[in-house]
């Protein structure tokens, strides 16, 4: 009986992780798919430590286990109540790498039950090479794969977790050596060599050589990202989030815990998704992606003291009559509006602009900001209606048709050298095109790149004026403007 409601536990979490993923892709549900998501983990959580037997026992050791759940969940809550929503990355690439490292330590503490069950207990030290050939060996060799798998995969995203965290804090810098990506393409091989050599010979001396695999895995995560571009980090965040899926279902298949496949495999598909998106956005490839250090220091070196002509400016007075006279407005809000924290203050200003007849929209790049669907959530935080959002493909469509675009705090998404300078580091990726509208108002602080390190061409454009500031005290100067008009 007790079985069957364990089995009922599983299936409830499987079944609310999937509705969760599915009312994650849209803004308007994403909260509450969460929740559920949450609420069914927890059920089948619940369900394994007071129901889950082996050989008649339960669990026990109810103390340490939720003595970790409870420093787990204070130190999350604490986490996720305090991260700025530019920090978001950040802590999506620690959380992913905690899952990472528990998968490594899962391999680590299964191998060592392993080892100390027949036939390892019983003195076994060497076994006839290739003997997992034989038709019902005496090593459970599918085990030792998985355990080893597990590991590998599992401190790959784990260490590579901690350097993009690292770097996205700037707590990391990039760093490469000639002929990095032979070494890398080597001591993945070797890891790989190492576990068949592992498997096909597995002898209870073989402790040593395990931890050595750990170590290289380790060490192949630290090198894996440690020479790509800081602009492609979430890309890379994106992958090792699949990577840790992957490891997460290795455990599933140990233990024979169905959600925690499903969980794991879930996670692996969509965590490949998603990256396989963010790359079709940037219109690049993972293999470009991976060794192309794009927003990598050499990118700022190359394209520092590029000369560009003159730019001009434009008064907050002449902004108001400009967008008060206008009949349509596109906002492109980037990274900056985030930093400014103004978009209760850009919501406001569409408010504003609408009572005056002023049809008003925002143009959304996929990668504007610093994580995937940045500005859906900014905008959703200040209640901005859902249907007011255009996708990058509508948007461009509707720029010849618009009066004023006016750019917040966004550099590299509205970039033209994406599409007219080969030498680039962006190149190809596709931009929101607002130099087709009538006229272009960027507001920012300085003349300084953004995020890729580099000049945008856009700013010295005849329809292009500068509107200097802060975005949050600009677009409520901006709006007190207006009102007086
Ligand atoms: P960018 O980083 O290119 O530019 C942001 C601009 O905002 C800066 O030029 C800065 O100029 C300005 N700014 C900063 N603070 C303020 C402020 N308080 N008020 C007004 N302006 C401000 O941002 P985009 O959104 O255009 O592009 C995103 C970039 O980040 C892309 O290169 C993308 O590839 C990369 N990226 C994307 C991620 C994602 O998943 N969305 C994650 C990580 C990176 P100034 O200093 O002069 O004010």
């Amino acid at each position: 009986m007790e079985l069957n409601i364990l089995t009922l536990c599983y299936l409830i979490g499987s079944v609310t992780f999937i509705i969760g993923l599915k009312m994650l892709s849209n803004p308007a549900t994403a909260r509450k798919g969460n929740l559920v998501a949450a609420g069914g983990m927890s059920i089948a959580i619940l369900g394994t430590i007071f129901l889950y037997e082996e050989d008649g026992q339960k669990l026990g050791n109810y103390g340490w286990i939720f003595g970790g759940i409870a420093i787990g969940t204070l130190i999350g809550f604490l986490a996720a109540k305090k991260v700025k929503m530019t920090a978001m990355p950040e802590m999506v690439s620690l959380f992913n790498g905690m899952g990472g490292a528990c998968a490594a330590l899962i391999s680590i503490v299964e191998f060592d039950h392993l080892m100390e069950r027949p036939p390892f207990a019983e003195g076994f030290t060497a076994f006839p090479p290739l003997s997992f050939l034989i038709e019902e060996p005496a090593v459970p060799y599918g085990k030792i794969l998985i355990i080893l798998l597990g590991l590998i995969i599992g401190s790959v995203s784990f260490a590579g977790s901690m350097v993009a965290w690292g770097k996205l804090n700037g707590r990391v810098k990039d760093f490469s050596f000639k002929g990095q990506h032979i070494f890398n393409i080597v001591l993945l091989l070797a890891i790989l060599g190492l576990a068949a050599y592992l498997i096909t010979n597995i002898t209870t001396t073989n402790h040593v050589l395990f931890y050595v695999i750990f170590a290289l895995s380790l060490l192949y995560g630290v090198f894996f990202v440690f020479p790509i571009g800081g602009a492609d980090m979430p890309v890379v965040i994106s992958l090792l989030n699949s990577f840790t899926g992957v490891a997460a279902a290795c455990g599933g298949f140990l233990y024979d815990n169905k959600v925690m496949l499903t969980g794991g495999i879930l996670v692996g598909a969509a965590g490949t998704l998603l990256t396989i998106l963010m790359c079709k956005a940037m219109n690049r490839s993972l293999l470009n992606v991976l060794i192309g250090s794009f927003g990598g220091n050499h990118v700022k070196a190359a394209t520092a003291g590029k000369q560009q002509g003159t730019y001009k400016e434009i008064s907050l007075s002449d902004t108001a009559v400009v967008m008060s006279y206008a009949n349509k407005v596109m906002i492109v809000p980037g990274y900056g509006l985030a930093v400014a924290q103004a978009q209760h203050a850009c919501h406001e200003l569409e408010k504003l602009l609408e009572s005056k007849g002023v049809e008003v929209k925002y143009a959304i790049h996929p990668v504007a900001g610093r994580m995937p669907g940045h500005m859906n959530v900014l905008l959703a935080e200040a209640d901005v209606p859902y249907d007011k959002l255009l996708e990058m493909e509508q948007a461009n469509e509707e720029f010849a048709t618009t009066d004023v675009v006016l750019v917040l705090g966004a550099n590299d998404v509205v970039n033209p050298a994406a599409k007219t300078d080969p030498s680039s580091p962006i190149y190809g990726m596709p931009i929101l095109d607002v130099e087709l509208a009538k006229n272009c108002i960027v507001n920012k602080r300085s003349m300084k790149p953004g995020y890729a390190g580099i000049e945008n061409d856009l700013f010295f454009q005849p329809k292009t004026s500068m509107l200097f500031g802060d975005a949050k005290k600009v677009l409520q100067d901006l709006i007190g403007e207006i009102k007086n008009l």
